[in-house]
């Protein structure tokens, strides 16, 4: 019999460590530093001769319990919590990264990563390479003598284009350069990057591991020495997790799976039902059918996750008008939230490219996404339908 704890089981049950009180659910330690008992200690706590807490910009029990957890359902040896995803990102790139390195990215990252890699670190010296997101000859063809490292997200927001992990694993292997792979959109639940080959995982903990729009926070998994290393920089720089946050995601992950797994539902229901619209040119989703790469989503993801990307004919004017047709779904860019939400990339997240860089990578005035919550799915298609004009 396998003695291993599943999934379920580690996401309710993993780091927890009891204090004193032996309190039922996780404690929540709000305290900046901590007291030593002797000048002793103190030392071999400052030189890590010893282990144990020291002061909360890189120690706190929440935090710690936070961070195995994660851990655990990644599949990852090591794991430390920032404050933020972009915090995660930044935190990678400085300890890992030198001026003069090269880096390849997946076109179709998030915005503030794009500007991250492409605008802040390019002046200390960074230089990136954009590849299609699916285009695994495209990537290969990039990586050069100071080719580092290769990051990609998958799915792709908002399009939902799948980069095959296990291949382009395989393309870095290799070549001798790290694979990072943002799992924000899947979370481990869904998808685990680090069992496919890649060597890192990144997260923005802020969408479906809090999964209920209350909290920043980030985490950087992978093989102990890689994260050991990524550690120094928040341990110095200072964009740690608040043990605040860290608690409420460390309880957002008791329930992640389940969540993930009805929102998924939803999405694929509320796909379908959008597939049979005459109002709708096209629908974006990983879990139908008529997606180019079903198959390879079919093999690497659990399900098709929560967000549904989708082109309704008559251009900006008739995506504004279902944008504005509904009382139920958030306006709002926001995704990872148990509340529904919607978004019209082209004016807002995707507004400040040109627009010939927004047509080349597809992004159309008629594109709206969604990013699927826990509602009932009738009551999301009759929000939807009044835009549509469906009677
Ligand atoms: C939101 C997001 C981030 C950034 O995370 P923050 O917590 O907002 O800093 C990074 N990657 C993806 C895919 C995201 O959706």
């Amino acid at each position: 019999m396998n003695e291993e704890p599943k999934f379920d089981t580690l996401a309710v049950r993993a780091g927890q460590e009891r204090s004193q009180f032996n309190e039922h659910s996780e404690a929540l330690y709000l305290t900046s530093s901590f007291v030593f008992a002797n000048a002793a200690e103190a030392a071999r706590r400052f030189s890590g001769e010893e282990e144990g807490m020291v002061y909360a910009r890189f120690s706190n029990p929440t935090v710690t319990m936070l961070q195995q957890r994660l851990a655990a359902l990644e599949g990852a040896e090591a794991c430390v919590a920032t404050a933020s995803g972009m915090a995660a990102i930044l935190s990678m790139a400085m300890a890992l990264l030198k001026s003069g390195d090269h880096i390849v990215v997946s076109r179709a990252v998030f915005g503030a990563t794009q500007q991250l890699f492409g605008t802040i670190l390019a002046r200390f010296g960074l230089d990136t390479t954009w590849v299609p997101a699916t285009d695994l000859a495209a990537y290969r063809g990039a990586i050069g003598p100071k080719t580092r490292l290769v990051f990609v997200e998958t799915p792709s927001n908002p399009l939902t284009e799948i980069v095959d992990l296990t291949g382009l694993a395989g393309v870095c292997r290799a070549a001798g350069v790290l694979l990072a792979v943002d799992n924000c959109f899947c979370t481990p639940a869904l998808q685990r990057p680090l069992a496919l080959g890649a060597d890192l995982v990144v997260h923005s903990a802020t969408k479906y591991l809090d999964g209920q729009g209350r909290v920043l926070g980030g985490a950087v998994l992978g093989r102990r020495e890689l994260v050991d290393e990524v550690f120094k920089f928040p341990r110095t720089a200072g964009p740690s997790i608040s043990p605040f946050n860290a608690w409420v995601i460390l309880k957002g992950l008791e329930t992640l799976r389940l969540r993930m797994r009805a929102q998924s539902e939803n999405a694929l229901a509320l796909a379908r039902w959008l597939e049979a619209q005459s109002a709708v040119e096209r629908v974006y989703y990983p879990g139908l059918p008529s997606h180019p790469q079903f198959e390879l989503a079919s093999r690497q993801q659990a399900a098709g996750g929560a967000i549904v990307s989708f082109e309704v004919r008559g251009g900006r004017e008739a995506a504004w008008k279902v944008v504005d047709g509904t009382r139920l779904l958030s306006i709002t860019a926001n995704l990872g939230d148990t509340k529904t939400t919607i978004t019209h990339p082209a004016s807002t997240t995707h507004g400040r490219i040109s627009a010939q860089d927004r047509a080349e990578s597809g992004i159309t005035e008629g594109l709206l996404r969604i990013a699927v919550g826990l509602e009932d799915v009738g009551d999301l298609q009759a929000d939807l339908a009044r835009g549509l004009g469906v009677t």
